[in-house]
């Protein structure tokens, strides 16, 4: 299955192809709805590789948020610099296991994503796992079954070695995949994972002894774990990620001071299907053929567009409702249950959550957040409660809190401010994150 010369080619076919089996099968079962815009630009590109009836326009990203442009920078962004804003994120593409997040999401079983989150936050810096399997499942309360069903996603998508538990492990990993494609002798994981310690300690002879094989091949595959083997999991970024934004809503200021809700849709991606049946004419197998790529391109697309639509309706009527907060900050922000806006828009509650979870929100300032933070209750109580805190710090009981509170119209139990209270920090600052 593998081949290639270079350990970069490596890794990127095991990640791909790994990629390929899984896709189809979960589009069709979970749609587009619960993908990051990350993960449908995955999607798009390979349906782009793959589909020769699917194309992308002449042009490139718009630099300043990502959209098909056929040049320069697309109308939205003139005039602003070409630099993205995103404040409170890592510049996209710098950070390489957003990448492999979205590809092992597309890998796991629908019903273990949320395990997918909470394992990739043991992954350190080297993408090696900082604790056992078993102790990340009762750290977060998680089945073992659903942690091994992350583990699997992430090694099926990533590269040779990422989530091991040790850089032994990992070295042997990425061992194993050069012996696959006969790249170096079969004994080389083994010598990586028994005898690390005893190589480090320049104890040639007792591995001769421990292995059964020459002093001279021990030293060869010491030569070929420095020059072939690394201690980290590479991860592969790609040029064309640095220029997407890691928003799926974006939410642009009218010149009235209105507001205007856009999620990329097909055009965003500059999608449209060619016309192939001129040099196809007359035989059957090349007309079916075509029928099938057409319409594989047509569905991708219309499942863009539909997790497009649905976005917006819901971001439109969430964003009516908290007007003053995103005109005035959080002090404006109004209660909004995700289940009013499903009823209000005619969906079901579980396709407005489905949606809204996981997804980011780009401000008019530029700013991302999730945009979930449209939705939920207390954080206009919360934002006047800091307010008052702030004001005079240490002085006031809870019980004094709870009627100043009522004075502001919130009446709200003193045990609930007492919660409150407790969620700020001591120097009076939210954790939660507050936005202008
Ligand atoms: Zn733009």
């Amino acid at each position: 299955m593998v081949s290639g010369a270079s350990g970069q080619g490596l890794v990127l076919q095991v990640g791909l192809q790994a990629e390929l089996r899984t896709l189809p099968g979960l589009l069709n079962a979970m749609g587009m709805l619960a993908m990051t815009h990350q993960e449908v630009a995955l999607a798009t590109e390979r349906s782009l590789a793959e589909n020769p009836v699917l194309e992308r326009m002449d042009g490139h990203p718009c630099p300043g948020c990502g959209r098909h442009v056929s040049s320069g920078t697309c109308h939205r962004c003139r005039g602003k610099g070409t630099a993205p804003q995103f404040q409170d994120r890592a510049e996209p593409g710098t950070d390489p296991f957003q990448t492999l997040e979205a590809d092992a999401g597309l890998e796991v079983r629908s019903d273990c994503r949320h395990a997918l989150e909470y394992v990739m936050a043991h992954l350190t810096p080297r993408g090696i796992l900082d604790a056992d399997p078993e102790e990340i499942a009762r750290l977060h309360g998680l089945r073992d079954q659903q942690v091994q069903e992350a583990l699997r996603a992430l090694r099926a998508a990533g590269p040779p070695g990422i989530a091991s538990s040790s850089v032994a492990e990992l070295l042997a990993v990425q061992a194993e995949v050069l012996v696959a494609a006969g790249e170096v002798p079969a004994w080389l994981p083994r010598l990586v994972s028994e005898h690390l310690g005893d190589l480090a300690e320049g104890s040639t002879a007792a591995v001769v002894r421990a292995m059964g094989i020459t002093e001279r091949e021990v030293l060869a595959g010491l030569a070929l774990i420095k020059e072939r083997l690394r201690p980290f999991a590479a991860v592969e970024t790609t040029a064309a990620d640095a220029a997407v934004p890691t928003a799926d809503v974006f939410l642009y200021r009218r010149p009235d001071g209105s507001l205007e809700v856009e999620v990329p849709a097909s055009a965003w991606f500059g999608l449209h299907v060619v016309d192939l049946s001129e040099g196809l004419r007359g035989s059957p197998e090349a007309k079916q053929w075509l029928a099938e790529h057409e319409l594989s391109a047509q569905r991708l697309m219309y499942q863009i567009d539909r997790r497009a639509n649905a976005l917006l309706r819901i971001t439109e009527c969430a964003v009516i409702h908290q007007k003053d907060f995103l005109d005035h900050g959080t002090s404006g922000h109004r209660p909004l249950t995700r289940t009013a806006v499903a009823q209000e828009i005619g969906l079901h509650p579980s396709t407005v959550s489905r949606a809204v979870s996981g997804k980011r929100l780009r401000l008019p300032s530029g700013a991302v957040a999730d945009l979930s933070c449209l939705f939920g209750k207390g954080q206009a109580p919360r934002a006047t409660l800091e307010e008052l805190i702030a004001a005079a710090p240490g002085t006031m009981s809870d019980e004094k809190l709870r009627a100043e509170l009522a004075r502001h119209g919130f009446e709200i139990a003193r045990r609930t401010v007492n919660k409150y209270r407790r969620s700020l920090r001591p120097d009076g600052q939210a954790e939660s994150s507050t936005f202008h």
